[in-house]
């Protein structure tokens, strides 16, 4: 009896050893919102200043979209991660390429592309999220320049595009001129960032309040002073890159436990991040199948689906970009018919239902959320290895399956 009794309070004392070691991941899955139904966002980036035939091609998917709509009548949203400005090739070349200079997407040779917007964003296909002044640091890049032909001709080059840079310049919250990186001074990032936004406002006619930091590189000062310009919402990885080693590999800082970032954690000065971490990139074989699979998955636990593309899926090869907008088409067809529930929504107005708690939305049930969170658990490869050989898997089994009992089959109505 003794023995037995000496076995139930190790056990239970594994338990709680478990759960204190991992309180950290346990609190974090467990205040990541539960959503209530499926959520796609088409998150797309780069586009900004460029030939006519972007803004041609911008129309076609704008024209794609338009054609469905979700069960509450809302249309796809495209996310739009703009580029505000690239080098003025033109006026850098007369000066002989010593000093840097930009050309503004205001810029009379691109109505095209202003135009597309606009009517897309009023449409509701479409939805602004600044990615940046520009796709790269330009002092760094202006640093590069001086020792590599390759960036002079890049700067020199009338159709120079930011994807054809090495992509460790394509940062532009750190100065990677050489590697491994080294810090922006604060001063400039501040006077950096509240340049873009106002740049943002005055092309577009209102602020910017989602933002996708280029390669997914920034820092705490460079989101403080986001934060401090009125941006709320940050698009992440699920990490936060703050430099590039001597390789160029960009190296993570933890901020959570692990270092992983969950959907609508908070920042610096209040921002919610958001992640992104699944991809349609049809010209890299991204293809629609592989964006449902992943509106499955992120469903059964409780998250949104924000699919990562880019500009180049879209403008590069005429073949490439025909078969990637027949690709987004059967994307929007696929969800609707496996997911008839599936909301359709920007990541501004998914990151404000989430900060209130919209309940039609966000799931507030108790039972259901516990049934996702234990889900989520087996996301944390230590703790479901040991929670397996200290036996905390049998209560915790026994619980899933009784939440499941109650709240039916699966806790969404996916
Ligand atoms: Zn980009």
């Amino acid at each position: 009896m003794q023995l037995l009794v000496a076995i139930v309070l190790l056990w239970l004392m594994a338990g709680a050893a478990l759960i204190w070691r991992y309180r950290r991941d346990l609190l974090s899955l467990w205040r990541e919102p539960v959503l209530r139904r499926p959520v796609l966002v088409i998150e797309s980036d780069d586009w900004g200043p460029g030939p006519k035939a972007d803004a041609q091609q911008l129309h076609r998917i704008a024209k794609v979209l338009s054609r469905y709509k979700d069960s509450d009548g809302h249309p796809p949203v495209m996310t739009l991660g703009v580029v505000l400005a690239v080098p003025d090739a033109e006026l850098m070349r007369q000066e002989g390429g010593q000093r840097y200079h930009r050309v503004l997407l205001s810029h009379p040779r691109y109505p095209a592309m202003r135009d597309v917007i606009q009517r897309g964003v009023a449409s509701g296909v479409f939805a602004l999220q600044l990615h940046g002044m520009e796709h790269f640091w330009p002092p760094a890049l202006m640093a590069a320049a001086r020792l590599d032909p390759g960036i002079r001709h890049w700067l020199a080059s009338d159709d120079s595009r930011t994807e054809g840079l090495p992509s460790h310049l394509q940062s532009r919250w750190m100065d990677a001129a050489s590697l491994p990186s080294r810090l922006i001074p604060e001063n400039q990032i501040k006077a950096a960032v509240t340049e873009e936004v106002e740049a943002f406002v005055a092309i577009f006619g209102c602020p910017p309040r989602v933002v996708v930091p280029p390669t997914f590189a920034w820092n705490p000062m460079v989101e403080k002073a986001w934060a401090g310009a009125g941006v709320r919402v940050i698009v992440t990885p699920g990490q936060r890159y703050e430099a590039r080693d001597h390789d160029g590999v960009l190296i993570t800082t933890g901020i959570a436990s692990g270092g992983r970032i969950l959907n609508g954690q908070a920042g610096a000065g209040g921002v919610m991040y958001v992640v992104r971490d699944d991809y349609f990139e049809p010209a890299l074989g991204h293809m629609a199948e592989k964006g449902l699979a992943a509106v499955e998955i992120k469903t059964r636990l409780g998250r949104p689906t924000l699919l990562e593309t880019h500009r180049f899926n879209f403008v590069a090869d005429p073949d490439v970009a025909d078969a990637a907008i027949n690709e987004l088409d059967g994307l929007l067809v696929g969800a609707l018919q496996r997911f008839p529930e599936v909301v359709f929504t920007s990541t501004e107005q998914l990151a404000h239902r989430m900060s209130i708690a919209d309940a039609s939305l966000v799931e507030v049930n108790a039972m259901r959320r516990i049934a996702v969170w234990l889900l989520r658990l087996r996301e944390v490869p230590r703790l479901w290895k040991l929670a397996w050989l200290t036996g905390v898997i049998v209560p915790a089994s026994l619980l899933f399956f009784t939440v499941r009992l109650f709240c039916g089959a699966t806790p969404h109505r996916a």
